[in-house]
């Protein structure tokens, strides 16, 4: 194998392989360099909502074009993503009834499939669910979830499929950089250059940045999440952030339900600690919470558990754009939302890299330099961050 290369891409999750494979699809051939395997971080242990449903219109507007993907995956990259369209509610209290408003008109200016419902029009979506406190929801009968795993692996076969390059079990320990650009990275497997390097190491990210003169406000997002096994009383449900109970649920294959909290994660931990179990109580703290919204869960079980690490800004939103040495982009910081905009992701990143600007969606909104001057990204009608009450790593 050449070790020179059209560009190189640190990471194989679900957002270096997509703008691998966007890479490609323009007929850039990029080397792929992934320390473990492909999705060995944040996107295994993702729980794969696909939904529009935001308060920013930028991540509304990757979201809805990221949904394209998942909605023709075969046709449009090949492979499987898993996509399951079961609905989408984004339940509320009265108090955000004006913003919920405001932001699905916002969806709809999108395109996007949304409309606002009442807690009467939750109980007939969903039988089994309590609905006396559902002050407004918004319902998206288009979305749902999709396998995060998956996706990954058919976004990268696809890539290599076209020309690009995959190196696993290489890890990048520093990066070559000439007359202020980039020219390559050095790896536990030998150096490789490239005039293009990506970061999009996910959690680790900042270290990789730091390779290159690059400091990032970049921390970590340690989130748990539960598999219950739904009593026959519940029967099928839609996809749910129920942002009054603080928590997010959908169903999964063979009759379960995955439930997580959002106002359980913990900030802060090494990107490389220990993900062995989940949070002491959390199990018994997730089944509380989900049998407040569906009572009849007090018949189910537990199935299993997991714990995911995904990179954390302080605003809650990625951080996309060049940075350092010509040629070295960060494409990372997706606090626990960036599976349904990679697609979208990797295509805008795919134009910034060959065109200087992205036309699919202007995401200059992410640039690197907004925490320097102080700017926080927030929605037009903000709901406030999305993760509350982080205990400390
Ligand atoms: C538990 C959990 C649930 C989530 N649920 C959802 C959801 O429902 N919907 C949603 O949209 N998003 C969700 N997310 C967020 C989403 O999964 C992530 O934002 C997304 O997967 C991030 O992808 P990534 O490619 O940036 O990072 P990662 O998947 O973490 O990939 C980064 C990769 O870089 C590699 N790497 C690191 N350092 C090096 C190095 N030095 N050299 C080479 N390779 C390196 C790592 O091994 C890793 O494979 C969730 C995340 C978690 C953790």
């Amino acid at each position: 194998m050449s070790n020179n290369h059209d560009a190189i891409v640190i990471g194989a999750g679900v957002v270096g392989v997509s703008i691998a494979f966007h890479l490609a699809e323009r007929g850039v051939k990029p080397l792929i360099l992934e320390r473990r395997q492909v999705a060995f971080g944040a996107t295994g242990a993702s729980s794969g909502l696909v939904r529009m449903h935001y308060d920013l219109e930028l991540e509304s507007h990757l979201a809805w074009v990221s949904f394209q993907y998942f909605r023709n995956w075969r046709e449009r990259v090949g492979g499987e993503c898993g996509f399951t369209r079961t609905g989408f509610l984004y339940i509320d209290s009265a108090d955000h009834a004006g913003k919920l408003r405001l932001n699905v008109e916002m969806h709809q200016r999108l395109g996007i499939p949304s409309l606002v419902i009442t807690g009467a029009d939750v109980n007939r979506l969903a039988p089994s669910f309590r609905t006396e406190d559902v002050g407004i929801a918004a319902y998206e009968p288009e979305s749902g979830y999709a396998d995060a795993t998956l996706t990954a692996n058919s976004f990268l076969a696809a890539a290599r499929e076209r020309g690009a390059v995959f190196m696993q079990d290489c890890e990048v320990t520093g990066l070559q950089t000439a007359g202020g650009k980039v020219a390559g990275v050095r790896t536990t497997r030998g150096d490789f250059s490239a005039p293009v390097v990506v970061n999009a190491a996910g959690a680790w990210a900042a270290m990789i940045s730091e390779m290159a003169g690059v400091k990032i406000p970049l921390g970590t997002w340690t989130h748990d999440v539960a598999h219950l096994r739904r009593p026959a009383a519940v029967g099928e449900h839609p996809t749910v952030i129920d942002n009054s109970l603080k928590m997010y649920f959908r169903p999964d294959s063979g009759g379960l339900t995955l439930v997580a909290l959002e106002d359980d994660s913990r900030i802060g931990e090494p990107a490389d600690a220990d993900l062995g179990y989940v949070a002491k109580d959390f199990v018994a703290r997730a089944v509380d919470r989900i049998c407040m919204r569906i009572p009849a869960m007090e018949q189910g079980s537990l199935h299993s558990s997991h714990v995911g690490r995904d990179s954390l800004t302080p605003d809650q939103r990625a951080i996309i754009g060049p940075a350092g040495p010509q040629g070295f982009y960060l494409v990372t910081g997706f606090s626990g939302t960036g599976f349904k905009l990679s697609p979208a992701v990797g295509r805008c990143v795919a134009e910034l890299i060959l065109d200087g600007k992205s036309s699919t969606v202007d995401i200059s909104g992410f640039d690197p330099t907004r925490f320097e001057r102080g700017e926080h990204l927030k929605g037009e009608h903000d709901y406030g961050v999305i993760w509350r009450n982080l205990g400390e790593g």
